[in-house]
């Protein structure tokens, strides 16, 4: 097997299982492709763990395992996807949700892949070219571990000729649609890298539901398919969603339509967020909840928005528009940007305004999307719920 020998001083990190293999920590390597499995070593040749070469943004690849005799072969994947179905059952035996990640990439011990599924119809990222080179086994492995009715692949890396689709099982027409939380969302597996929605939120959406709808007006920004909108709706909320994208208003419109909701009863502004601030304060429009969930980058016209710059003048923006002991639920998914600094944000923002806030709680990840102990970026969503006084 090939090896990639450390960098003196850097055995400890890896020692404590950090599980991304970062290129600047490497002092020597057989010429490593992607695909490759390597056994890393210490300075002094020491066994560290066997990792495979697959490069995404960062890293060159991940830990697979630190026994130096595991075979990386489909018994291997079967017995990571055992213990990963394992931590799912909760999902499996819960009324109203039928829709989670059933594997998390690093967090249930193999970096590069997720796998969703959408009432039984999985869904398989492949995030390097590095793993898609065990794409049979792994296929196979999945086909004897996970329940489904349909198996669906996105690449989420570059290639020309490598492209996702339909893989194996009853073919189905899309939308399909997932239940969560008891309420009803349209799902496209074979359109484009997103899905219609986002179940990492899953747990948000609920807690906006649940304890800031009820005769709420509330505002959704970067609302994308509606679903916060949607579930707000259900919990009693008159809502508005903003979004520059023109399919966001049909796509609200039917998640609206499957719950019962008359898509005419709620607002649905197709528009630039900062050109709605101006649109609202213009025609004295005020909400008792925003929701800010805004992509990490975003190019309009010729702006450009980055969440670790503009975050500030979103909240801003907001409070213009927010009543009186209104809410505010500000989320972030950008994996850089780091909770304490999120937070530090938020605070010295709402500060900075001189207004009387508590901050309700906290979020990070639901616990489908497992996350690695020693690999801080994996719990890349942050979520802020601030309500005033
Ligand atoms: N909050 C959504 C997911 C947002 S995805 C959810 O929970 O489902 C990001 C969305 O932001 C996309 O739909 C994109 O069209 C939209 N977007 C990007 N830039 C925007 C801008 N300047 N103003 C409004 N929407 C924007």
């Amino acid at each position: 097997m090939k090896t990639a020998v450390l960098n003196k001083g850097k055995e400890d990190k890896y020692l404590n299982q950090y599980p991304l293999i970062e290129e600047e920590d490497i002092y020597r390597q057989d010429r490593l492709e992607e695909g490759d499995l390597f056994q890393l070593l210490t300075s002094k040749n020491t066994f560290i763990g066997v990792g495979y070469v697959g490069r995404q943004h960062k890293g060159l690849g991940w830990i697979l395992s630190y026994q130096k005799d595991d075979e990386i072969n489909q018994a291997f994947f079967e017995q990571l996807f055992e213990q990963a179905l394992e931590t799912r059952q909760y999902y499996y035996q819960i009324e109203g949700t039928n829709a989670f990640r059933l594997f998390n990439g690093e967090g249930d011990g193999l970096g590069g892949l997720t796998i969703d599924s959408y009432d039984g119809h999985l869904l398989i990222q492949w995030y390097s070219i590095g793993i898609y080179q065990f794409r049979d086994s792994i296929l196979e492995a999945i086909k004897q571990v996970f329940p489904f009715r349909s198996i669906f692949e996105k690449t989420r890396f570059k290639h020309q000729s490598i492209k996702g689709g339909w893989v194996e099982g009853e073919k189905p027409e899309f939308p399909i649609v997932i239940e969560e939380n008891f309420t009803f969302y349209n799902v496209h597996l074979d359109d484009g890298p997103m899905t219609g929605i986002f179940l990492d939120q899953k747990e948000a959406r609920k807690k906006l539901r649940d304890y800031y709808s009820e005769d709420r007006k509330v505002l959704n920004l970067f609302s994308y398919t509606g679903a916060f909108s949607v579930i707000s709706a259900t919990g009693g909320a008159k809502t508005t969603s903003v979004d520059l994208a023109n399919r966001s208003r049909p796509m609200t419109e039917e998640n609206f339509g499957l719950n019962g909701i008359d898509p005419k009863s709620q607002n649905i502004f197709v528009m630039d967020t900062f050109d709605f601030y101006k649109y609202a304060e213009r025609h004295g429009l005020t909400f008792d909840t925003i929701v800010i969930d805004p992509p990490s980058f975003a190019r309009n016209k010729k702006k450009t928005f980055s969440v670790t710059k503009n975050y500030p003048q979103l909240i801003e923006g907001a409070l213009t528009l927010l009543n009186a002991k209104g809410s505010l639920i500000l989320s972030t998914n950008h994996s850089a940007y780091s909770l304490k600094a999120f937070k530090n944000m938020v605070k010295k923002t709402l500060d900075h305004e001189g207004i009387a806030y508590q901050i309700d709680e906290v979020m990070g990840l639901p616990k489908d999307f497992k996350t690695h102990p020693h690999f801080k970026p994996s719990k890349y969503l942050k979520l802020i719920f601030v309500t005033l006084q």
